[in-house]
């Protein structure tokens, strides 16, 4: 079967040096996504013992093969398209009286990550965050007391896991590959002051 092979990152509100880690935590999250660490742990998980799952939860509805299969299409709920790709949008904000760390609506491409805790993670942390959320926009869903008894969770373990070096059953991962930039800009009215908002694409392939 393809598996997911490709990234396309856009980033907002960020520096260049977050903006680099949060590429770099992409291609974790893309290496992650791709291997047969990934494969292993998913064909093996009993979705429906899973409590956290929500009724609305595509696992709900998906045999562990169909699963992985959404997986590696790359077919985001908001674009529905098998392109192999992980698209992201990662747009930061500040909160710092929220716990929330990161958080997608359904049917939208932005990841929101909040900097109190996004702007000093690790790489592997904001991969980890990313991983979770990604999962979100494949419509897997968590709720419910057993909330954290979800696959969402499980990938947060299970990428903690790979990039521990603990498994030794795993091919190298795939390098992360080199990053095409596109910078695109325009002028927008936000809080009644004129910005100009820069979106750098990071294209990868
Ligand atoms: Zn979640």
């Amino acid at each position: 079967m393809k598996r997911i092979n490709a990234i396309n990152v856009e980033t907002t509100n960020m520096s260049g040096k977050l903006e680099a880690e949060t590429i770099v935590a992409s291609g974790m999250v893309l290496n992650f996504y791709a291997s047969n660490f990934f494969y292993d742990k998913l064909m093996s998980t009993n979705l429906l013992a899973l409590r956290g799952e929500s009724q609305n939860s595509v696992t709900k509805r998906m045999s562990n093969d169909e699963l992985y299969d959404l997986f590696m299409s790359g077919a985001e709920e908001w674009n529905g398209i098998r392109d192999f790709e992980l698209d992201l949008k990662v747009d930061r904000y500040y909160s710092w009286y929220s716990k929330v760390v990161g958080w997608i609506m359904p049917m939208k491409p932005t990841l929101h990550v909040n900097g109190k805790y996004f702007d000093n993670a690790t790489e592997e942390d904001k991969g980890n965050n990313i991983a979770h959320e990604w999962s979100h926009m494949l419509g897997i869903r968590h709720s419910g007391t057993w909330f954290k008894e979800s696959l969402p969770y499980l990938i947060n373990k299970w990428f903690r896991e790979y990039y521990s070096g603990t498994h030794n059953t795993d091919p190298a991962p795939i390098p992360v590959p080199t990053v095409k930039y596109i910078t695109e800009c325009y002028r927008t009215w936000r809080r009644l002051w004129l910005w100009e908002t820069c979106f750098r694409r990071a294209v990868v392939s």
